[in-house]
């Protein structure tokens, strides 16, 4: 990819917009950037700099997220609404082409970084109500005020606050995210081979949860969690470069795989509840370090058939009005609103999923479920918003101590 039109080249070193950013080491990669630690030798801080690839239709996509971005910061002076800060942009040419590239403020590692550093075991559940009230402040923020739609959240695209002071090198002090404990080997902030690596262990262990009907129990780690604690979980959004305005849709496929709502499968139709339902299986996955969907292609049926069928699984089946009434439902529904290939489902809810699966304790698994399903609902606008989430009494409750879900169940065990 680094040839005409794709990436460019950066050693480290390399000066930026006439010598104000100096690059100093990659933090990640996409499919249409590298992304890369550099110096502000202006205001002195370290900044995070996005470098698109070249080619025209790269330099488009660019264009549209420093358009998105631009409206974010100007609706957002004091930047509280916990999206990432767009703080300058230019062009860069060089010998692969001429260059789009964004300085956004510099963010840790991100949510699926912090699930592999919490080795697949849930977070405790304080944690992931804290993780949830910045992703809907900024979900509310983006639909209810700008009228923008992410199309695509997942953990990946949900980065921790590095709580470092900006003006010191993160990464030569240490500090980058300073309380997640790096595995053998691992290298800062992904988009490393490493993480591929991970991520590519991670699907393949991601078959072995519930979400498979080949096996409904196992894939279970008894390794003890990490020590997360008194850390504050602050986070915020990136990557905007899929987000659209909800009166502009461009992209009728939209959203990562497993994170992607019935309708979108169905081309139903979509709005602002598309991103509701990826939140909702992104915090299934912080509770209980599993992915909550993870299709497969298997023998007669494609992966969206599979896909359907998980969901109908985990929530029950899905009223026939809405299973037929998408551009795609007959490829894979009936008239009587039935899977064509896929005949018999194997039904277990939610909360006895969380239970038997996962050991919460049968209160923790209740109030946890009324704050999730809702969410979850096969009629795009009978989900909860934003707004209408953050006024939800679960997201005040506090867990007595300090573990994680699974560990909690043991100690009443013990006691
Ligand atoms: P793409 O649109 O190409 O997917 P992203 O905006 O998602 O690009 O960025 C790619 C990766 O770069 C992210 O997954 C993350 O690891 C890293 N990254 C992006 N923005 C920042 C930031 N502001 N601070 C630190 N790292 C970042
Ligand atoms: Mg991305």
């Amino acid at each position: 990819s680094y040839r005409k039109g794709g990436y460019h080249a950066v050693r480290i070193g390399d000066p930026f917009a006439s010598g104000r950013y100096i690059a100093q080491r990659k933090l990640g990669w996409g499919q249409f950037s590298t992304v890369w630690l550099a110096y502000d030798t202006h205001s002195a801080k370290y900044v995070a700099l996005k470098i698109q690839k070249s080619a025209q239709q790269f330099a488009q996509a660019a264009l549209h997220e420093i358009d998105v971005l631009c409206s974010i910061a100007d609706g957002d002076p004091s930047n509280s609404k916990c999206v990432v800060r767009l703080i300058d942009h230019f062009k860069h040419t060089g010998p692969n082409g001429q260059h789009l590239c964004m300085v956004l403020e510099f963010l840790g590692d991100s949510l699926l970084q912090l699930i592999r550093f919490n080795r697949y075991k849930g977070l405790e559940l304080n944690k992931v109500r804290e993780i949830c009230k910045c992703v809907l402040i900024a979900l509310d923020y983006l639909h209810r005020e700008l009228g923008i739609i992410h199309t695509d959240l997942k953990p990946e695209n949900i980065l921790l606050l590095s709580t470092i002071d900006p003006s010191r090198d993160p990464i030569k002090s240490g500090l980058l995210t300073p309380i997640l404990e790096r595995p053998e080997g691992g290298t800062l902030n992904g988009g490393s081979a490493y993480i591929e690596k991970k991520m590519k262990r991670r699907a393949k262990r991601a078959v072995a949860t519930i979400s498979s009907r080949r096996d409904s129990m196992g894939g279970q780690s008894s390794k003890p969690p990490r020590c997360l604690d008194g850390i504050d979980m602050r986070c915020k959004v990136v990557d905007f470069g899929n987000a659209c305005w909800a009166d502009k849709r461009f992209a009728e496929e939209i959203q990562t795989r497993q994170y992607r709502a019935p309708e979108v499968i169905l081309l139903s139709g979509y709005t602002f509840s598309v991103d509701m339902w990826s939140f909702a299986c992104i915090v299934f996955e912080l509770a209980t370090g599993d992915m909550m969907f993870a299709p497969k292609t298997g023998e007669g049926f494609s992966e969206d058939e599979d896909h359907l069928a998980l969901m109908m699984e985990l929530l029950g089946k899905m009223p026939r009005k809405i299973a037929v009434g998408g551009a795609r439902s007959k490829d894979f529904f009936d008239r009587h609103g039935d899977l064509k290939r896929i005949r018999r489902l194997k039904y277990l809810p939610l909360d006895r999923l969380l239970v038997n699966k996962y050991k919460f304790a049968e209160t923790d698994a209740r109030e946890f479920m009324e704050f999730l399903s809702p969410l979850l609902d096969f009629a795009p606008e009978k989900r909860p918003t934003a707004l209408q989430c953050l006024q939800h009494p679960w997201l005040n409750l506090r867990s007595s101590d300090g573990q994680s879900n699974v560990d909690a169940g043991m100690n009443k065990l013990k006691i």
